[in-house]
């Protein structure tokens, strides 16, 4: 049975820059609902016992359209909200630290450089969809977007997510309506840097 992640944050924690009503739904009822539908979906393709990277990663393979999408979808979502809520923390944790910050730097330039870049793939994003940043097997980083609940994994590029920026309407609308670009930049003030820097080490 999958879970979602615990917050150990209230809804409210992220005010003013992810408002209250908008953490209770994007938590309460939409990532609820991916969850739900993963473990309905998995347990058809008869794949509770394997992880959810697993299944993702092998999401392609599985000949009947209706599983192959119903997993992908909420499979996708499920995964994907997991890592932006638990990337998220009341005030953020400043900038990154260690391996991670040398990384970006290495990489990038410096972390301004690595956050425009992927705030321009966020706005770039035509429609629901998701910026992110991954790691790959030797320890570089990349960037990329994806589309609808799709990640890195079920893509299948070999690369692990370590942070990202869901850009879904439900994601800010209630907030900011329609100007994505405002709640992008306010979503960089609650990024926890301390587990994007642990799951980069990990
Ligand atoms: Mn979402």
């Amino acid at each position: 049975m999958f879970e979602q992640i615990k917050l150990d944050y209230g809804f409210d924690a992220l005010e003013p820059y992810i408002d209250s009503e908008t953490m209770a739904t994007h938590y309460g009822k939409h990532h609820a609902a991916y969850t739900a539908n993963f473990n309905k979906f998995a347990e058809q393709a008869g794949k509770t016992g394997e992880s959810v990277e697993n299944i993702l990663a092998g999401v392609k393979e599985i000949e009947d359209p209706e599983l192959r999408a119903g997993l992908r979808n909420n499979g996708g979502g499920y995964y994907n909200h997991n890592l932006y809520f638990r990337q998220m923390i009341p005030g953020g944790s400043k900038l990154p630290t260690g391996a991670l910050a040398k990384k970006i730097d290495d990489t990038f330039g410096n972390f301004d450089a690595m956050k425009e870049k992927l705030t321009a793939l966020a706005m770039g994003q035509f429609g629901s969809g998701w910026a992110w940043l991954s790691k790959t097997s030797d320890g570089s980083l990349v960037i990329s977007k994806t589309d609808n609940q799709e990640n890195p994994i079920s893509l299948k590029t070999g690369h692990t997510p370590i942070m990202c920026i869901d850009v879904w309407e439900h994601a800010y609308y209630l907030k900011y309506k329609n100007l994505r670009a405002s709640y992008v930049e306010a979503l960089w003030n609650v990024i926890n840097w301390d587990v994007v820097g642990e799951l980069y080490e990990a």
